[in-house]
């Protein structure tokens, strides 16, 4: 089994269009100051990464 890869910085997958819908959803949210809905978009973008990409994001991540 590979080991998951550990980043801290969020790069989206290319051509994955969930990658690209959750990374937009959470700019939208921080340019609009929605701090809860940019939260639930960072969790989704953390579960998303590790479940479908196999690539951890650290605390802190960007
Ligand atoms: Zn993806």
């Amino acid at each position: 089994m590979a080991e998951a890869v550990t980043t801290r910085r969020f790069t989206p997958e290319a051509g994955c269009s969930r990658c690209t819908t959750l990374d937009m959803a959470r700019r939208h949210a921080k340019a609009i100051h929605d701090r809860s809905a940019e939260t639930d978009a960072r969790v989704l973008i953390r579960q998303h990464m590790h479940r479908d990409h196999g690539t951890v994001l650290e605390a802190g991540w960007t």
